[in-house]
């Protein structure tokens, strides 16, 4: 039986997981990780693939019926918690993520993978929609904040389909939505990520304003109060436009 608190929803169309599992190039590592993979509707097809399938499952229920149900899966490959797991540690080389996550800790994964870019090429999955659209908006739309910007500093986001309530057991209460992160860091970020994130985050604090007024908590250094950026809302302010401007502000200092 499905436990609520775990973000148990498990998937019931054979299609769908095969066509998430296909959305990863599988090409330049050898490692996939799948964060939540529940009762492996997912894992099944993984496994047929060329790659080290590794699983992170908190539910022991579902880690048994793993176990007893796939025995490809080597043991040392159960790595518990996703968000507990020290990448470079367990991994010691580059690996891609895949799940059909569990949306109660949507962003704390997708953050994590950003924290982790250097070790994470690639993932795909499915969020609750709103995450899904929120993580691939562009600037000027009303998805547009603070995950696609930090996401999309790091990668680049493609939305590939939506799937419907009804193909779950239970069903959810909201629409899910399939996205492709593809590592590719954004000129200009290396070295200067705190300030951006502190920017970024501060920026869309009141996403109607326009920057000087957000930003005002952090205190604009003098040398930088004129900049253009500052006469502009958030939400009209391209990754790059982001990243340029926490350069300015560092140099200015
Ligand atoms: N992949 C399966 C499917 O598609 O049917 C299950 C998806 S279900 C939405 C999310 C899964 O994530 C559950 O099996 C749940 O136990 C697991 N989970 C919840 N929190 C987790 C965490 N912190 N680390 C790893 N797995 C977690």
């Amino acid at each position: 039986r499905a436990k609520k608190h775990l973000g148990q929803h498990f998937l019931t169309d054979q299609n769908i997981a095969g066509k998430i599992v296909d959305s990863l190039s599988f090409e330049g590592y050898h490692k996939v990780l799948e964060v939540g993979p529940g009762m492996g509707v997912l894992t099944k097809f993984l496994l047929q693939k060329e790659a080290e399938i590794y699983v992170a499952e908190i539910d022991q229920e579902s880690i048994v019926y793993l176990k007893e149900h796939y025995p490809k899966l080597e043991a040392q490959h159960f790595v518990g918690d996703f968000l507990k797991i020290n990448i470079p540690e367990v991994f010691g080389e580059e690996l891609a993520v895949i799940g059909n996550f569990p949306y109660n800790i949507s962003s704390q994964i997708l953050f994590k993978i950003i924290d982790n870019f250097q070790y994470i090429p690639e993932m795909s999955g499915m969020f609750q929609k709103e995450v899904a659209e929120r993580t691939a908006a562009k600037p000027r739309t009303k998805d547009y904040g603070i995950l696609s910007v930090l996401v999309q500093a790091y990668y680049d986001v493609e939305y590939l389909f939506t799937v419907h309530e009804n193909v779950f057991n239970p069903p959810p209460k909201v629409k899910s939505g399939v996205i492709r992160m593809t590592r590719n860091l954004k000129p200009g970020l290396t070295g200067n990520e705190i300030l951006f994130k502190q920017i970024v985050k501060a920026g869309f604090g009141q996403r109607r304003k326009k920057m000087s007024n957000s930003l005002k908590v952090l205190g604009i250094p003098e040398a930088i109060k004129s900049h253009a950026f500052l006469d502009i809302r958030a939400e009209e302010l391209s990754v790059a436009d982001f990243i340029s401007f926490a350069n300015e502000w560092k140099s200015s200092l």
